[in-house]
């Protein structure tokens, strides 16, 4: 899966079949001849978003940097020729899954043969023929987006919409890497509702899903920074994943959290807290090493939760790990 692709899952609620369905999809276009993107363009951009390289470097370029759904490659290029780029852009993670089809005037059965085998899924001989071209874009293009809605349904929790479990753990081992790459903080808030087995018994399952609901949408509204992800993480725990937050602003979203379900007042007769639902939640920060597993600052953020769980409930607790501590250099040594 493309980079990219995670990123959507914090939009993914509004992801549904039809807007799926009913997406553009964006078309690079990679050819050296102008005049080819121009007669594309002619019959392409009513349904599709269409950008255009005039050579292969900038096509590798511009495929590792925007977001493209589909390829169309012309094979004799001064720089790089399209078999070549093809087998580049196959043999990197971001850009292995864009399909490509080329589009040339090679059109022997051997050259054929050498396109698909670079990894295309299809080949168009020119001169261009519209309704062919049309109808093989169509049909590439929408295999493509179901795919990608696909990768985005089995990370996604049905109930609430939320990134899934197995999103999370895609997620946050990136984030992880990426922190201890940029030396920045990482920091998990695991929240984990009150009595809730209580809420069930006395309410019923229906209206316990439905509080689920409730309580996620609450909470997302709270998180809506950019680089910030809201995790179902099993039946009525959630996680904050937070990148590049200082430890002071972590305590802070972590009561937010707690005093934005409070506030929601949603009626609970049985708790063992208050006449309300409430969470607990526990956050931990850590800037991390590589060598470092990620699950440590899970269990650290874990801890904390069950500190508050045992403190009575409804609060908040936080735990700054540190991090690695740079050596500051030894003084020059005075030489006699
Ligand atoms: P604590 O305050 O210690 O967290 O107590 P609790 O009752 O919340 O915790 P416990 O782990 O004992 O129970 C969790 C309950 O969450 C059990 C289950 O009935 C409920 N639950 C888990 N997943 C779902 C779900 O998808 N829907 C509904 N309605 N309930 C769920
Ligand atoms: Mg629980
Ligand atoms: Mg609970």
């Amino acid at each position: 899966m493309r980079p990219g692709a995670l990123v959507e899952l914090r939009e993914v609620s509004i992801v549904n079949e039809v807007s799926v369905m009913n997406e553009r999809g964006t078309i690079l276009i990679v050819d050296d001849e102008r005049v080819v993107f121009e007669s594309l363009e002619l019959f392409l951009e009513d349904k599709h978003d269409l950008i255009y390289a005039d050579s292969g470097s900038s096509g590798l370029l511009m495929a590792r940097t925007e977001r493209v759904d589909l390829i169309l490659l012309d094979i004799g290029m001064p720089d790089i020729n399209g078999y070549e780029l093809c087998r580049m852009l196959k043999s990197d993670p971001e850009t292995e899954d864009i399909p490509v089809i080329f589009l040339t005037a090679f059109s022997s059965s051997n050259d054929e043969a050498v396109g698909l085998e670079a990894g295309a899924v299809d080949y168009i001989a020119k001169p261009i023929n519209p309704p062919i071209v049309r109808a093989r874009v169509k049909s590439q293009m929408t295999l493509k987006l179901q795919r990608d809605y696909l990768e985005l349904l089995v990370r996604q929790d049905s109930l609430t919409s939320l990134v899934n479990r197995r999103g999370f753990d895609e997620l946050f081992s990136r984030e992880w890497r990426r922190a201890a790459r940029a030396r920045k903080p990482l920091s998990l808030i695991m929240m984990d509702i009150d009595s809730f087995k209580l809420y069930n018994d006395h309410y019923g399952h229906v209206a316990g899903d439905h509080c689920l609901q409730q309580i996620s949408a609450g909470l997302g509204e709270v998180l809506h920074r950019g680089g910030d992800y809201l995790v179902r993480y099993g039946g009525e725990e959630f996680v904050a994943v937070l990148a590049d937050t200082p430890f002071e602003f972590v305590g802070l979203m972590a009561e937010r959290l707690r005093a934005a379900v409070e506030a929601m007042q949603i009626p609970h007769a049985c708790s063992i807290v208050k006449n309300v639902v409430t969470i607990s939640v526990g956050a931990a920060t850590i800037v991390p090493i590589h060598s470092d597993s990620p699950s440590t600052l899970l269990m650290e953020a874990d801890r904390m939760l069950y500190e508050v769980k045992k403190a009575g409930r409804n609060g908040a607790m936080v735990v700054d790990m540190g991090g690695p501590e740079e050596v500051p250099p030894l003084a020059a040594s005075a030489t006699p």
